[in-house]
Parts: C-alpha cells; structure tokens; sequence
C-alpha cells in the first residue's frame, strides 16, 4: 500500500519509514506532487495533524498521514505546546526556539518536560488518530548534533544523552513519534 506523509520534514520522513518498515511505500510530497506550504492553525496536536492530512487528501484523494508535534515544559504551564514550532516567532529557526527555550528556563531546577506526537490518517476516506508521547528534562546546554529541531536539548527520562546523542534506532525506540508511529503501524497490520 502506498502512504503519502504530509510533511516536507526530512528528519521525520527518515525516522518514520525506519518503523513503517518495507511493508508500505511511503511517498514524500515531492513524490505525490503536492508540494506547497501546508497550513497549521488549529488549537492541538490532533487538530493540525488532522489539517495538514486533509490538505494532502483534498488535492490527492489518495492515503495519506501527517503528524504534528509539541513539547511542554513545566515550568512554563505547559508552553510551547502546540505552538512549539513558532516558539521564537513566525519566521524562527530550530536554532532561536532552542536558545529561547535555555534562556527562559535559565536557573530553573525543574525542567521537566514532556514530547507529544499525533499522528493523524486518512485512509479510503476514513480518519484515524494515534498518539505517542516520552517525559524527560530540559539540559541546560546544547548537548549532541544529531536529529533536528529540539533534539539537542531534550533528554529522555532515564537516559544522560540527549536525543541528538543518540543512535535513531534508539531515538525510535521510545521517542514520542516512535511509539505513535508503533501504534499506527499495528492498525495498518491489523488490515492486511
Ligand atoms: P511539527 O510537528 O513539525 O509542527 O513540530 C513542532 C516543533 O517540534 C518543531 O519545532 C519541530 O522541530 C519540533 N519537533 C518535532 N518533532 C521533534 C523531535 O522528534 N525532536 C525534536 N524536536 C521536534
């Protein structure tokens, strides 16, 4: 069966279709022909997970998923949230939303903080959601160079290493979007 995943994140297609495995052939947009700029605005996870397969299904009418992604930090109620991406501002790089992130919990002991994923499928029509999250803390410094977006200063419960020093077999293996990922591919293999 063939899969388009609505995301032009390359780190997140690669991590992905590590656990999809062979079994699928996941698309990339560029692949599906449609590329563009897919729109977030909701409120949560599952909201913009749900937008941005929608707007691949809508041009496509093909199967499709998408997934959206926040991480909250205790010690700031909960933000970004589902504003992780723009954390920094509209137009901010991973770079700005990570040091923005050092800077506001400069001091702060409890660094708590949790990763959420929705993953969010639109098969033959039909939507499915699958959530996956991993608590661990905030470093204070960046600390690896591997994976992308806040990787270098997460630090998943029970491990020293952040994710960015980690192998992606073991990023996977207990990453918010690893264990969404798990639970989708067990309902695509309950289809077959
Ligand atoms: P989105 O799901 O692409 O909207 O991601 C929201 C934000 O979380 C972006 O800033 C991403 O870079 C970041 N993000 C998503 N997944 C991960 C991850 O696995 N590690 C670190 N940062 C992530």
């Amino acid at each position: 069966m063939e899969l388009i995943f609505a995301s032009n994140n390359r780190h997140k297609l690669e991590e992905i279709s590590k656990i999809i495995g062979d079994s699928y052939s996941i698309l990339n947009l560029k692949q599906a022909n449609c590329e563009g700029e897919i729109p977030e605005t909701g409120e949560t996870l599952a909201e913009n997970a749900l937008q941005k397969a929608h707007w691949v299904y809508d041009r496509t009418g093909k199967n499709c998923f998408a997934d959206d992604t926040g991480l909250e930090i205790d010690a700031l109620n909960g933000a970004p949230g589902v504003y992780t991406a723009r954390f920094a501002g509209e137009d901010c790089t991973p770079e700005d939303n990570i040091q923005k992130t050092l800077r506001l919990l400069q001091g702060v002991t409890n660094r708590r903080a949790c990763f959420k994923t929705v993953i969010a499928c639109i098969l033959d029509g039909k939507e499915y959601l699958f959530e996956g999250e991993v608590e661990g803390e905030i470093a204070t410094e960046k600390l690896g160079v591997c994976g992308f977006g806040y990787d270098p200063i997460f630090v998943p419960k029970g491990y020293k290493e952040s994710f960015a020093q980690m192998p992606l077999d073991l990023k996977n293996s207990m990453s918010h979007r690893g264990r969404a990922t798990a639970k989708f591919v067990e309902f695509l293999h309950g289809l077959q």
